[in-house]
């Protein structure tokens, strides 16, 4: 088990916990949770530890938001799963992805793609050291009530930007004004050099103009704070976080 440094960012009920290379969210409304994303397989651990240092307990998680279904965002919660039955929710194109009905993930063959990069090679060796390798699924999947706020701890909003994955969805925390971004849009990466909201390297999205496309969803978004899958915070407007993105990715090389 992972016992890594954790470092918690918090606007008002909402928690982004940095740990290792992987980022998830906690949302509290009264004693009540929810939890959005999981990190790596062996970050289970690590998200209860989270979970007791914001002072509460697993027990008090009534929902789990998934914003996609790679390894380092479900890998924790299917771990979490095995002790604890908690709701697991996702947009409906998500489900069969979370299920392994078919795997929409940056395998070992395109690897390579990556390798280049300053900061990959330890980037890779750290992951599979945190069980990318292993593989993780739920089963358990289900499919968020598509419309409004989610009858979840925070009445948290999805916001469908699907490109990433096919059913990617950021989340909108109304209370505190935060949009939880998981892979739409992060704002750093081991394999990446720049800082600031920016596109994950392309080998990791699945569809590029959609991934590209799905960030008006998030520039429409009444925010001022963006927790990431991957990197620190940002704060700012939404419309400046996606120009910042776009601007980068006609930078990137290939
Ligand atoms: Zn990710």
């Amino acid at each position: 088990m992972s016992t890594k440094a954790l470092s918690i960012t918090r606007i008002d009920n909402t928690h982004l916990v940095r740990c290792g290379h992987a980022n998830w969210v906690l949302v509290e409304e009264g004693s009540d949770l929810t939890l959005i994303d999981g990190g790596y397989p062996a970050n289970g651990g690590d998200v209860e530890r989270s979970i007791e240092q914001i002072g509460h307990s697993i027990g008090d998680v009534r929902a789990v938001l998934v914003t996609h279904a790679h390894i380092d965002h479900i890998g924790g919660i299917a771990d979490i799963l095995t002790r604890h039955d908690l709701p697991v929710l996702m947009d409906p194109l998500e489900v069969p992805h979370a299920r392994r009905e078919y795997l929409q993930q940056l395998g070992p063959v395109k690897v390579p793609l990556l390798l280049w990069r300053r900061g990959a090679p330890k980037w890779l060796f750290d992951v599979i050291g945190a069980g990318a390798l292993k593989g993780a699924k739920l089963p358990q999947a289900q499919a968020f009530a598509e419309g409004s706020a989610l009858d979840v701890p925070g009445r948290i909003v999805p916001i469908p930007t699907h490109g990433h994955t096919d059913g990617h969805s950021a989340y909108l925390i109304p209370g505190a004004g935060v949009v939880a971004s998981g892979d739409a849009l992060v704002t750093g990466h081991a394999t990446s050099r720049q800082t600031g909201p920016q596109f994950l390297v392309c080998p990791f999205n699945h569809h590029r103009a959609a991934t590209d496309e799905a960030l008006d969803a998030i520039a429409a978004t009444p925010a001022g704070t963006i927790f990431p899958g991957h990197g620190p915070a940002y704060e700012g407007t939404m419309t400046a976080a996606v120009e910042q993105a776009r601007a980068g990715r006609t930078r990137m090389r290939p």
